[in-house]
């Protein structure tokens, strides 16, 4: 196993306070109920396992308290909210506790997601008293800095609760797909991504009422009706092949309500199949929308469906009495004129156009539509994609400022959260993907310190050639994206900076130290830049 060894230690720890560790020795003990849920048992060995691997002293796991010893104690508070924590000194003892749920915490499930308060505070605790910091899934990019002394202030009480109920990067941390699972759901774990509550926003039409099937059992009235005819098949997206439904049928309003009733869910996904067309343009469906059309973006001009596309959701809320969760997206993306959303139904803002932050244009109608959608509902959520992965293979393209920027719009407009789709390997986003995982806890964060720290405990003393490396990727794709419109010519523009990111990576691997671990970071960034040019 490599670990890494920072160059700095933690600068909170004080010699003053309680001593956990000594001279490789402790009188402590971790203290955890062995009828705990997972996560807080979770808690127990992650909390052992890194002060073992940084100080060399392995605590013990008991319950219940051993006399002679001082313990750090992590138990369950049902008053916090969820995934809050309370780290504090009573006495000798340290208490950590949170909110926790049942369910298995090495999983970030969104739809039934697992409250993890107590495992947050103790990665709390060890970032802030041992300088532990994850920010890669595997061991070369988690710094565990060795330390022979563990002390905690007298007076230590911290307290802290996500900021967003929606924290998700998909392609990084907790995707499923990803080449080394485990590592990559623990290091989201780790970053203390997930949800506060249930989400799952699905293109799902296609699977409660088969309009096809449907029409061959003599019910073509199912379907949407587009310029006379009611359509069965939809070509746009080969995936959801069927058309779209006819949303003021009775009787498929009906068959939506029992799908939403029978599934065992923690929340029904009620949204249109993909893509963009093809809507009903029957009279009664027609009749629900504002009149309205698309001020800005692709759909400029057209029929404005946000109307009629929430009265649905929330008639399958209301009259299922369950929890259903709907896009705001491509036709129906703007906050409805005339309806007011149902309890039972939550939002998901999916404008798709991240990529493009380096477009005045699109920048500004981001901002309209989430301080729009902000106040209309604050369960509202962001989906976007700062990373395309079929148009951008390869392509080391931070979107650092951009993806920065978002989440403080997302906070600013009272969202409740983000799911943002970023690089697929932490090579190709630099510490983009690090940085908006700790913003979707805190967007307060001051990101410049945290980027100088991750590229100096990376790259050790090249880090400054990393940092530029990475900067001028960034400004090129802006430029890039402003100047093209095709994605293939973006692409070929990008790519005219090869010569000065090799150049800057040669002169980082002149400048950095004698360190294996720094040696093989710099390895793998030249392997992504090497991929690069050979797609
Ligand atoms: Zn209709």
């Amino acid at each position: 196993m490599v670990v890494a060894l920072a160059t700095f230690a933690a600068p909170s720890v004080r010699a003053d306070g309680l001593q956990i560790v000594s001279h490789g020795l402790s009188t402590y003990q971790i203290v955890c109920s062995q009828d705990a849920v997972p996560a807080t048992l979770l808690a127990a060995t992650e909390l052992q396992q890194f002060i073992e691997q940084s100080t060399g002293v392995r605590l013990p796991i008991v319950a219940p308290v051993k006399r002679g010893l001082s313990s750090i104690v992590l138990r369950y508070t049902p008053a916090l909210p969820r995934d809050s924590f309370r780290l504090e000194a009573s006495g000798p003892d340290i208490i950590i506790t949170g909110h926790d749920t049942k369910g298995n915490p090495g999983v970030i499930n969104f739809e039934n997601p697992v409250s993890c308060g107590t495992l947050y505070g103790v990665y709390e605790f060890l970032e802030r008293f041992l300088g532990i910091r994850f920010y890669w899934p595997d061991t070369l990019g988690t710094i565990v800095p060795k330390h022979a002394e563990l002390s905690v202030p007298t007076g230590l009480h911290v307290q802290q609760a996500p900021r967003f109920a929606l924290r998700r990067l998909q392609y990084g941390p907790g995707f499923v797909n990803h080449r080394d699972e485990d590592a990559t759901r623990m290091w989201g774990r780790r970053l203390r991504l997930g949800a506060s509550m249930p989400t799952r926003f699905n293109h799902n039409w296609w699977r409660i009422v088969d309009v096809e099937q449907w029409a061959r059992r003599g019910h073509a009235e199912y379907a949407a009706l587009v310029n006379g005819v009611r359509s069965t098949v939809y070509e746009k997206v080969p995936a959801h092949r069927n058309g779209q439904v006819c949303t003021s049928n009775a009787e498929v309003q009906d068959i939506f309500v029992a799908a939403a009733r029978a599934s065992k869910r923690g929340i029904f996904p009620v949204s249109p199949n993909d893509g963009y067309g093809g809507f009903c343009q029957c009279e009664k469906c027609q009749s629900l929308d504002s009149g309205r059309v698309i001020p800005d973006g692709r759909f400029a001009g057209r029929r404005d469906l946000s109307d009629r596309i929430v009265k649905f959701y929330n008639l399958i809320g209301e009259r299922s009495g369950r929890p259903v969760a709907g896009y705001a997206y491509n036709e129906y993306v703007g906050v409805p004129a005339h309806t007011k959303l149902h309890p039972n139904v939550s939002i998901s803002l999916a404008i798709n156009n991240a990529f493009l932050s380096g477009r005045p244009d699109e920048r500004a109608r981001a901002e309209r539509l989430y301080r729009a959608w902000g106040a209309y509902s604050p369960t509202t959520t962001a989906y976007d994609i700062f990373y395309l992965t079929r148009q951008m293979p390869n392509l080391l393209a931070p979107l650092g400022t951009d993806i920065e920027r978002r989440i403080r719009l997302v906070e600013e407009s009272g969202l409740a959260g983000a799911h943002f789709y970023i690089a697929p390997k932490m090579e190709l986003g630099g510490p983009d993907a690090y940085v908006a995982a700790k913003m979707l806890w805190d967007p307060r964060i001051d990101t410049v310190r945290i980027r100088e720290a991750y590229l100096q405990d990376l790259y050790g003393s090249a880090w400054r050639s990393i940092q530029r490396l990475y900067e001028r990727a960034a400004q090129q794709w802006r430029h890039v994206v402003a100047q093209h419109k095709n994605a293939r010519k973006r692409r070929q523009a990008f790519l005219k900076i090869l010569p000065t990111l090799r150049a800057d990576l040669e002169h980082a691997e002149r400048e950095c130290d004698d360190d294996p671990a720094v040696k093989e970071r710099l390895f793998r960034l030249r392997e992504a830049v090497g991929r690069m040019a050979s797609e």
